[in-house]
């Protein structure tokens, strides 16, 4: 056990050592669209009105401790599990996505298995009941798993997070930060230095960390895409801390691009909206917000995170070659520079 600068007692290193890697499964392919799960499209080509493609609020009033459970949601999230088709655009290659278990990094994770991709996920400890959902699903679609939990807000943790993800993948040329701490507090006066370093912590310091070790294994041709937020450009008032390290996160990826362009690697950013996901009812609002949540948008409703799947899919890939130092904003109609 690992004491954090941040009080929180952690497993890092040994959690990451135990992590599991799965061997690909040759019988299973690539999961075709099922019908049956009211709150998703048969794929996301699908066409029909993106207003009503997905629940509006009011939502049932919910909360939960942190870090929270995709499981414990009500309506359960859609991270594309019986939608999201494959094509191949992301054959052989090797990705570690922090958050990967649930939320937007969930979604992530099951795309980039479906296109071909390894895949690496972290997570804290206490969500491996969710973690465990999305190796399933990764090794369904045929390709390699790799668990591995602990806390980033620890730097050796860090560095051996991303050479265990490249050890158990045979290499790495897909990074996605984006693990993040959101806490809703009404006043600055009400936010400790302990919450204000635990989110510069996770949200910021372990994006340098991870990119720092990432870059010993990335080669040419490899992408790194952050997580960055509308808050970056539009700060909530009771988000004052977690806007700052959104805000941060667009300056590292467009300053990081200018710097890997020599080495022919891309960095890009996702920028999302208010996304049904447990980061918001496990702190990251007040729990009479997530009955409203999403209304403000002009959709009039949150987005789930299978919308925001093929972006990081198509910012992956080399499809997006001439694309790097971009935002890339997913808010619902809330478009920002
Ligand atoms: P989520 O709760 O599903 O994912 C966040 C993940 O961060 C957790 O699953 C957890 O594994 C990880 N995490 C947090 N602290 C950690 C730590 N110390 N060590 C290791 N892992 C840690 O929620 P999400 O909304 O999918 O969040 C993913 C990203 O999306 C975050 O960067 C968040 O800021 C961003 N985002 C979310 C929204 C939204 O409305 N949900 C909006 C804009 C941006
Ligand atoms: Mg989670």
């Amino acid at each position: 056990m690992v004491k954090t600068s941040a009080g929180v007692m952690a497993t890092p290193i040994l959690l990451a050592a135990g992590g599991s890697v799965f061997a690909r499964d040759p019988n299973n392919q690539n999961s075709p669209a099922k019908p049956g799960n009211a709150s998703t499209t048969p794929n996301q080509f699908a066409m029909r009105d993106p207003r009503d493609q997905y629940p509006h609020p009011p939502f049932k009033r919910q909360t939960q401790e942190w870090p929270g459970l995709a499981s414990k949601m009500d309506p359960k999230p859609d991270h594309g599990e019986n939608s999201y088709q494959g094509f191949g655009r992301l054959v052989g290659r090797k990705a570690l996505i922090t958050g990967g278990d649930s939320g937007i990094g969930r979604a992530a994770a099951i795309a980039f298995a479906r296109e071909g991709a390894d895949v690496a996920i972290n997570y804290l400890p206490v969500e491996e009941p969710d973690a465990k959902e999305v190796v399933d699903l990764i090794q369904r679609a045929g390709r390699k798993a790799a668990a591995l939990p602990g806390d980033i807000r620890d730097e050796a943790f860090c560095k051996k997070l991303v050479n265990d993800a490249a050890g158990a993948l045979g290499g790495l040329d897909i990074l996605v930060n984006n693990a993040a701490k959101q806490t809703s507090q009404k006043s600055i006066e009400d936010i400790s230095t302990e919450q204000f370093d635990a989110t510069f912590k996770t949200n910021v310091y372990a994006m340098f960390w991870i990119t720092k070790a990432a870059l010993q294994h990335l080669s040419t041709g490899s992408a790194i895409i952050n997580t960055a937020s509308i808050q970056a450009y539009e700060p909530s008032a009771n988000l004052l801390d977690y806007a700052q390290t959104k805000a941060c996160i667009v300056a590292f990826t467009k300053a990081l691009s200018k710097q890997l362009m020599e080495r022919g690697i891309r960095v890009n950013a996702v920028a999302p909206g208010p996304i049904w996901t447990p980061l918001q009812p496990s702190g990251g609002q007040p729990p009479d917000k997530i009955e409203s949540f999403g209304a403000a948008t002009p959709y009039g409703r949150p987005g789930q995170p299978a919308e925001l799947a093929p972006t990081y899919v198509l910012l992956a890939s080399q499809e997006t070659s001439y694309v790097t130092g971009e935002v890339y904003g997913i808010t619902g109609g809330n478009p920002r520079p």
